[in-house]
């Protein structure tokens, strides 16, 4: 036994479990011992050995000792049994029907807006796949981690609580034993062991002590002086600084401090030094010293005994040993539970579940993780439990909050954040109320944690806050909104009681916000700071629904309604005290007084912040809604009432506003601004600006009409601009008058005209919520998620828009980009209220602006009247007196008359329109009243008061006489047809009063009676319609000269319209079509002797900087395209090929058939002088570096800028070298071929090449074979025969020109090769041949996947780059030495002609036979050079050149594909026994000889044809478009269209290819017999051929990125199984999908970061290198976000291609909704990328985005 400790390394070895030594287990397992005392014994024993090494700890060496020492003995006893086999038979009887699963940050949470209760239950992705819901209306989240998954949950689902998994019955075990029992035996084991585990771990996770231990774990050990220096974790400390802070204190590397850092954050706790008490004590302070100068605070850190951390560390090890078990069995958590929250007998003290909860915010955060997962995996699990673990966090609530509050670690981390799990359980939430009253409590907390922000009066303030601890605060306003988010359906009286008294206690807060943070209007002078608002308002925001809640609640019931009624107002009028002293003043105005206080809001301190009115207000709507307001003087008494004191507040936050519009604070700076917004905005509205006119509606259905309006003039200091009295000559006054005017009106309009609340007017929440979308969409077509914005929340987070959305709009889809939005549906247009009180000024007029114009369309007129309004219920019916009374005649009147007598500037338009409404409201009312009732019933009498005159003056008129002359204001002339429609409605108004029956008249509607004056209103129709049509016709004419203007301008501004959209590209080919028709005479051959002519035209170019023209040609200045050059992985065969980073040491001469990686050309195709480009360049690079902070978006130093016309991101120019056109005389050239065969040609080449190389390659004495018997030995005078077919002398380039062809080649090869810019380079022509391939390869491969036609389809950019491109590639030759030209030349010959291979040289089926091609006819030429005199081949030399070396490539190819082919199966018998198949079947024979049988001889002919038919399409495609810009000879017309076989056969006419493929063996059989055989003796081909390597198959496979899945959560699904690949931790992961190979990354995390070139680089920046030579595109999962990057410096976000069902993206999974794949837009990435246009949206985003600057995409 005393051995344990000691033999760990060797028991370990035999791999997890050891046996345990026998007399040990057999101690435990005595009976009759004492397990406390023994247990800790051995715990004393064994635990600081084992975590002796703290400082360099192998965690698994640690395990391993762990389970043998004490683990495995724990649980042999426990169980008594082998652990092992226990454990699986417990696991096999099934568990709780709980999932119970904990979630990490990050992880994707899923709920069901259909059946979850509330939004805070989750399922996790696995019971969610398993579940029902997953075929319901969705939401997908992602987790901030500590929540868990609700499966199981009776009480958090309406409907499928349990998925498949856990549905009892489910698993496979037998039914009967679904619930495992634990026998006696066991049980009283767990009795027994429980207690001391627990015992221990709760006394060693408090232990306080730094140096000592407790006395029963000191035992049998001499105390040593060892002793760590621990450093904790927390929220103040950035990484940065505590990793300078540990090297400046302990001196040690940057590696290991590093190491600290992440374990301290992973753990929340680390030793970073060992050693004697004292020098871990100076380590302690140099610490605290250090991380002090950094950032004020120091960082905590502790010494602690070693024997205490150790027994620390397994207590830890211990709690999730616990955890473990706990999902075992019931029975296990049942004990567990008890044991947890047993309470000493006769002791104060609490019990050890709470120890540790009150304990929580001193524990470092791995031991708080340890701890929350114990209690969701035992109490949690047990509902039982659950409950009584819920009373004692009640219990301890208030200090358990403090505790967070001070604490400095996230809320996830808290157990604090524990109280969602119970709070929103219904029954729990019930019973916490009624027997822990626990809204009392939280609201009491709240109250005892912000007294630091009360006032002198009781009143919060919250300036100088501080924003970290608010928002420690609001956990708890959340608290109170969990407790309240479900009401309950049937109340105790205990319930009630407990409820009210939590009501109360919530009205003291209430009463502490009410006219909180009044304001004064600043006068003179500027307020010098902005106040701090924000607080204030964001703790509104977060009361909104609670108080909602509240109000909700107490309407459940009668008697609790009026009492909690009673409270508040009594609250209201406690608080409704200042300006009582003022003695009262009289008002007068048309014989009314008023008598009140003097208070101007302009003058007087004024608070928005007004809870409890709003609160009251919000009740007394519910109390008129359940009708128990005619009990109310019950409860209330008609004189406490009080009702001008109620209007009085909100009242003033109205005349505030209305103050604010008007200009009058300006002088108060931005943040009343931003408080005004917010009063009136959707986050608050609810509880502020709605409440305060419901408020203003009670005081016009309670006051006295005159009187009420009598208040409303006083409060908006108008009393005076209402009287006689001419107001002052002061313009601004005026102006600020004609405001206030305004902005009452319209607040009058709002108390007679808004009554779509449930209470105020008979209305359901659906009918106020239809109303508010069809204004939303009388604006404008809107999405869903601007709709949604638009529209308040409930506790719920639903809006309730998906109910009704369909009852009043119609869905439309969205294209490629944009979104799907919501256009309203006709019938609802006539419910249109151009003064909707929710509109903002701009809504207003934009809703306007879009019905008039409508109706215009539609022929109507514009009269835009109010719709009738819902009938007002009982208690609000008053409210319509206001209409008629005489002070609002009065107002009418004088405003009419003001319009009327053109006094301009006491009237406004605007003014005028609210006028109109209001007489419409009035004319409606009583309308909608005669149609219901008998007339003389009927005491609103509108008509009557609007008709009567306004004095007893001679001059005196009436509203109606109004009227009619306001028709007559030319400034009103908008305004006519309105005030026609007013004039009818008074028409029928007096009918209706005339005629007493009113059957007649009740079928009667408002908009039809105005058809009331038919021949008017004929003619008038008439008359618009002829207006109509002379608007037309102007607008017609218009049009026409816009149109001839903008030609003119396009004409004269071509080049900038060009090739910026691609269907003006196609406009392009067609005008390049029309051009090329001219020659459709001449030969469409490219090579041999029947070559056309080049068609070339004059080309004059404008450029963009200079805007000059220019003619390009070769002797005149250089006009250059701006370009790109990137590598490019685009067209890979093979991505697990590892890319060079650099190519120091590359010879890029030949490129691998697997095109691993090329170098692409593109250009936006804009054309500027070479001299203007330079001039614009340096320019530029002195302007950025005069702005040395401005982080740059491009690498001036890599020579990157942005085209100056279309912003795209280029790194080059390409010279524009002209076309030099060639036209030859067939007839000539054919007499030529008599001579001239392919052997011939060959022969001169041979012997130019070897005399070549005998001449100049002095040293590399190759002995080059001679090629035909007859030699080499033919004199000098062979030696020159090449020459004897013609030769020509050399374009000669102008300087500029040749200046431009070496920078352009100087990038390629910059670029190409990742190396620094060399001129002298040798390999600047290979790279120069080389991306000219490429990039004729890339667009081959873009217009084959598009299925566009291989000629005029490009778009302008793509046509106009490759032209010079390929110009520039033929050009380049001339900047080179010759001699290095022509040694490139014989390399690349070296492939084809196996005579002259060279050590270098690849075999055949290494090597693109297209870039052979091209490398050779471009370097073809320099044969021709000879000893400084400068020739090139003549025309008809180069057609014979040209055809050749195309011929030998095509044989070599043809030979690629099927030596590549040779182990094809044949997959069709179908024997065809065409001409070709016999052909291929011949030559196969052939090729058998030579391989010696390694080519099977079987495979059908037919076959043979149909791969190389197939294989060779793409190389013939690619030769079609080289040779064509080349040459510049027009293609065949089958070219020009899409056509299978009809291209095969144009592409071998254009080509001078026959048809049958295999004649061209034939044909030159003689010559090509030798090369075939030493191809197929080269050992590559036979090792392939023999089945031991593979070689490329062709065709190629064309790429495309990764498929995705339909169903986004399929990929969230994949992403919660990601593990990452570098370490084992459960902390949060952003797995990020690459979408060219589907690898999956893990990035953004330092685990997966990888170390290139001495940078550190994150999983995606260093994935990017390889799979797409740096650049790359992927999916962040958890994000649904695409992510661009180029390089290590460059990146940007891109909408995922997923769409929800409203057509509408969701990046960050924000709104939740499910998500499925949009082909389209998928498409459109995939073409950004085969484009290479990944670079280019780079830097357009970063252009338009300057914010994302600041991320770190190295270490994405
Ligand atoms: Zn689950
Ligand atoms: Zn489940
Ligand atoms: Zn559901
Ligand atoms: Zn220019
Ligand atoms: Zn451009
Ligand atoms: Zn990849
Ligand atoms: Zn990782």
């Amino acid at each position: 036994m005393a051995d344990g400790a000691d033999r760990g390394p060797a028991a370990g070895a035999a791999g997890g479990r050891a046996p345990a030594q026998a007399p040990e287990r057999a101690m435990w397992c005595d009976e009759r011992f004492d397990f406390q005392a023994t247990f800790l014994q051995c715990l004393a024993k064994h635990v600081p050995n084992i975590y002796s090494a703290e400082m360099d700890p192998l965690a698994e060496k640690q395990e391993e000792m762990v389970q043998a020492a004490i683990l495995y003995p724990l649980e042999c006893y426990l169980f008594g049994e082998d652990p092992d086999i226990f454990l699986e038979k417990l696991q096999q009887s099934g568990t709780s029907q709980l999932c119970g699963k904990v979630f990490k940050g990050g992880e994707t949470t899923y709920s069901c807006r259909d059946c979850a209760v509330d939004p805070t239950c989750v399922l996790c992705i696995d019971c969610f796949q398993n579940s029902i819901h997953k075929n319901h209306r969705y939401k997908m989240h992602s987790s901030t981690g500590g929540g868990f998954c609700d499966c199981g949950d009776t009480e958090a689902w309406k409907a499928g609580p349990l998925c498949t998994k856990h549905e009892p019955g489910a698993s496979s075990s037998p039914k009967e034993n679904s619930e495992c029992q634990l026998n006696e035996e066991i049980m009283e084991h767990s009795r027994r062991v429980f207690p001391s585990v627990i015992r221990y771990i709760v006394d060693m996770l408090i232990w306080e002590e730094e140096k000592e231990l407790p006395v029963e774990l000191t035992i049998s050990r001499e105390k040593v002086d060892s002793y760590y220096c621990v450093l904790f974790n927390d929220e103040h400390h950035s990484y940065d600084h505590v990793i300078y802070s540990l090297q400046r204190a302990l001196g040690c590397e940057l590696g290991e401090a590093q190491l600290h850092t992440t374990a301290i954050d992973k753990e929340g706790r680390r030793a970073v030094k060992a050693g004697h008490y004292a020098s871990c004590q100076e380590a302690k302070e140099e610490i605290k010293r250090h991380s002090e100068n950094v950032s004020q605070r120091p960082l905590h850190v502790e010494v602690l005994h070693a024997d205490v951390m150790a027994h620390q560390k397994f207590a830890l090890r211990l709690g999730s040993w616990l955890n473990k078990l706990m999902s075992y069995s019931s029975d296990f958590r049942q004990i567990f539970c008890q044991i947890c929250l047993k309470e000493e007998a006769g002791s104060e003290k609490p019990c050890f579940i709470s120890k540790l909860m009150l304990w929580d915010a001193r524990l470092h955060k791995g031991a708080r993780k340890v701890l929350h997962e114990l209690i969701f995996s035992s109490f949690f699990m047990e509902m039982e439990y659950k409950k009584l673990f819920a009373v004692e966090f009640v219990k301890y609530y208030k200090a358990l909050q403090k505790e967070y509050i001070s604490d400095d670690h996230d809320r996830v981390l808290s157990v604090t954040a524990l109280s969602v799990q119970m709070f929103t359980v219904p029954t729990l939430a019930r019973h916490l109320i009624e027997e822990q009253n626990v809204i009392t409590t939280i609201t009491e907390t709240l109250l005892e944690v912000l007294p630091e922000y009360l006032d002198k009066n009781d009143k919060f303030n919250f300036q100088g806050y501080s924003q970290d601890k608010l928002n420690r605060v609001y956990s708890v306003i959340y608290d109170l909104r969990y407790i309240l988010v479900s009401k309950p359906t049937v109340w105790t009286d205990r319930l009630r009681e407990r409820f009210l008294e939590g009501f109360v206690s919530f009205l003291r807060i209430l009463t502490c916000m009410q006219g909180m943070e009044e304001i004064k209007r600043q006068i003179g002078q500027h307020i010098e700071v902005d106040p701090d608002w924000e607080a204030a308002i964001a703790i509104q925001m977060q009361l909104k629904n609670i108080l909602l809640m509240f109000q909700e609640w107490c309407a459940c019931d009668e008697e609790l309604l009026l009492r909690s009624y009673r409270e508040c107002h009594r609250a209201v009028m406690r608080c409704s005290t200042n300006g009582r002293s003022r003695e009262k003043t009289v008002f007068h105005l048309c014989g009314h007084t008023l008598e009140s206080r003097p208070y101007r809001v302009s003058a007087d301190p004024v608070s928005i912040h007004l809870p409890l009115s709003r609160t009251l207000a919000g009740l007394h709507v519910r109390l008129s809604k359940t009708g128990a307001i005619s009990r109310l003087h019950e409860f209330v008494s008609p004189e406490e009432f009080q009702v001008e004191l109620l209007v009085e507040y909100p009242l003033r936050c109205l005349v505030l506003v209305a103050q604010v519009a008007a200009e009058m604070w300006r002088r108060n700076g931005l943040s009343l601004i931003s408080q005004v917004f917010y009063y009136q905005d959707v986050k608050c509205r609810e509880e502020m600006y709605d409440k305060d006119i419901i408020m203003l509606q009670i005081g016009a259905s309670l006051m006295d009409p005159n009187q009420f309006l009598l208040l409303i003039l006083q409060r908006y200091e108008l009393a005076d601009a209402f009287k006689k009295i001419k107001p002052t000559k002061d313009q601004d006054l005026i102006k600020q008058y004609n405001v206030l005017i305004e902005e009452m009106l319209q607040i009058l309009i709002y108390v007679v005209g808004e009554r779509y609340v449930p209470g105020i007017s008979n209305v359901t929440k659906e009918d106020v919520i239809m109303r508010e979308i069809i204004h939303l969409l009388c604006i404008e077509p809107m999405a869903h998620s601007a709709i949604t914005k638009s529209l308040p929340e409930n506790e719920n987070n639903e809006t309730g828009l998906e109910n009704v959305i369909d009852k009043v709009a119609t869905f439309k889809k969205p294209g490629v980009s944009g979104h799907g939005v919501y256009e309203l549906k006709d019938e609802c247009l006539k419910e249109f209220n151009m003064f909707f009180y929710h509109y903002t000024k701009t809504q207003h007029s934009k809703a306007e602006h879009t019905q008039k114009k409508r109706r215009k369309q539609e022929n109507r007129d514009e009269a835009l009247p109010p719709p009738s309004p819902p009938d007002f219920s009982p208690a609000f019916s008053n409210v319509v007196r206001i209409l008629n009374c005489d002070v609002m005649m009065h107002i009418l009147r004088t405003l009419l008359q003001r319009a009327v007598e053109l006094e301009t500037h006491l009237w406004t338009e605007a003014m005028i329109q609210m006028v109109l409404h209001l007489l419409s409201l009035g004319l409606l009312e009583e309308k909608q009243q005669l149609q219901k009732s008998p007339e003389e019933e009927v005491t609103f009498d509108f008509y009557h008061k609007a008709t009567r005159m306004g004095s007893s003056a001679l001059n005196a008129v009436n509203v109606l006489m109004l009227l009619e002359k306001l028709k007559r204001v030319p400034q009103l002339e908008a305004q006519k047809d309105t005030v026609n429609w007013i004039l009818q409605m008074f028409d029928m108004v007096k009918r209706l009063r005339e005629k007493s029956s009113l059957a007649t008249v009740g079928a009667t509607s408002g908009s039809e009676a105005a058809k009331g004056d038919e021949s008017s209103q004929e003619k008038e129709k008439a008359e618009r319609k002829r207006k109509a049509e002379a608007a037309r016709l102007h607008r017609q004419k218009i049009m026409a000269q816009m149109s001839a203007l903008q030609r003119n301008f396009i004409e004269t501004h071509k080049l900038l319209y060009e090739n910026t959209l691609e269907a003006q590209g196609k406009d392009d080919a067609i005008m390049e079509e029309e051009s090329t028709s001219s020659a459709i005479d001449y030969s469409r051959i490219a090579l041999g002797p029947k070559r056309g002519p080049s068609v070339t035209e004059k080309e004059v170019l404008t450029c963009i900087l200079c805007q000059e023209e220019q003619e390009v040609k070769l002797e005149s200045a250089a006009m250059v395209l701006s370009a790109c050059v990137q590598k490019s992985t685009a067209l890979t065969q093979n991505r697990s090929r590892i890319l060079e980073l650099s190519g120091d040491t590359l010879d890029p001469l030949f490129m691998h058939p697997d095109l691993p990686c090329g170098t692409h050309t593109g250009s936006c195709g804009h054309v500027m002088h070479a001299a203007c480009w330079q001039k614009y360049f340096e320019a530029m690079q002195l302007n950025f570096r005069q702005r040395l902070h401005v982080e740059q978006i491009f690498d001036l130093e890599n020579g990157e800028y942005l085209c100056p016309l279309c912003k795209s991101l280029c790194n080059t120019v390409i010279p524009i070298v002209p076309l030099q056109a060639q036209k030859i005389n067939s007839e000539d050239a054919e007499a030529v071929a008599q001579i001239l065969s392919l052997a011939r040609w060959l022969e001169t080449v041979t012997v130019r090449i070897s005399g070549y190389s005998v001449k100049n390659i002095k040293g590399e004495k190759q002995s080059l074979p001679p090629f035909t018997n007859k030699g080499t030995g033919n004199s000098a005078l062979e030696f020159h025969s090449i020459l004897s077919f013609g030769v020509q002398s050399s374009a000669k380039y102008s300087s500029s020109i040749k200046e431009m062809l070496i920078l352009f080649a100087t990038t390629i090869y910059r670029v190409g090769l990742k190396v620094a810019p060399n001129e002298a380079d040798s390999r600047i022509p290979m790279m120069t041949w080389s991306t000219c391939a490429f990039t004729i390869q890339c667009i081959e491969n873009l217009l084959e996947t598009e299925g566009k036609p291989l000629f005029g389809s490009l778009q302008n950019r793509q046509h106009s780059g490759l032209k010079a491109l390929v110009q520039f590639a033929a050009a380049q030759r001339t900047t080179s030495p010759q001699l290095l030209i022509q040694k490139h030349l014989i390399r690349l010959l070296g492939v084809l002609l196996p005579n002259y291979k060279g050590e270098d040289t690849p075999s055949l089926l290494e090597v693109d036979m297209f870039h052979i091609l091209v490398g050779a006819v471009l370097s073809f030429p320099s044969l021709y050079w000879e000893d400084a005199v400068d020739l090139q081949p003549s025309s008809i030399s180069s057609a014979y050149n040209h055809l050749y070396l195309f011929h030998l490539t095509t044989l070599a190819h043809i030979m690629q594909i099927v030596i590549s082919s040779a182990t094809e199966s044949p997959t069709a018998h179908t024997s065809d026994n065409s001409e070709e198949a016999q052909s291929a079947q011949s030559f196969c024979r052939e090729v058998c000889q030579y391989t010696s049988g390694c080519f099977s001889q079987d495979i059908p002919g037919w076959l043979v044809w149909d791969c190389v038919k197939k294989g060779i399409m793409p190389y013939l495609r690619c030769a079609a478009l080289f040779f064509h810009y080349l040459l510049g000879v027009s293609p065949p017309e089958e070219l020009l269209q899409v056509s299978e076989e009809g291209q095969f056969k144009a592409l071998c006419s254009y080509l001078s290819l026959p048809t049958n493929l295999f004649q061209l063996f034939h044909e030159y059989w003689d010559t090509v017999n030798p090369l075939l055989q030493r191809w197929c003796a080269d050992p590559v081909v036979l090792s392939c051929l023999k089945g031991k390597s593979i070689a490329i198959r062709y065709p190629r496979k064309r790429n495309h990125l990764i498929e995705l899945p339909e169903d986004y959560s399929c990929l969230l699904n994949q992403a919660s199984q990601f593990r990452c690949p570098r370490s084992s931790d459960d902390e949060q992961k952003h797995p990020v999908l690459c979408l060219f190979c589907g690898a999956m990354l893990c990035s953004q995390n330092t685990c997966c970061q990888e170390l290139v070139n001495g940078e550190e680089l994150g999983a995606c920046t260093s994935h990017a290198l390889q799979c797409g030579a740096g650049v790359c595109m992927f999916l962040k999962i958890r994000e649904c976000k695409v992510v661009l990057i180029e390089g290590k410096t460059r990146g940007c976000l891109y909408p995922a291609p997923y769409l929800d069902e409203y057509g509408e993206t969701d990046p960050g999974l924000k709104r939740g909704n499910p998500l499925h794949l949009c082909q389209e837009r998928y498409r459109k990435l995939h073409l950004l990328w085969q484009q290479h246009c990944i670079i280019e949206e780079i830097a357009r985003s970063q252009e338009t985005n300057q914010i994302f600057f600041g991320f770190n995409w190295q270490l994405l």
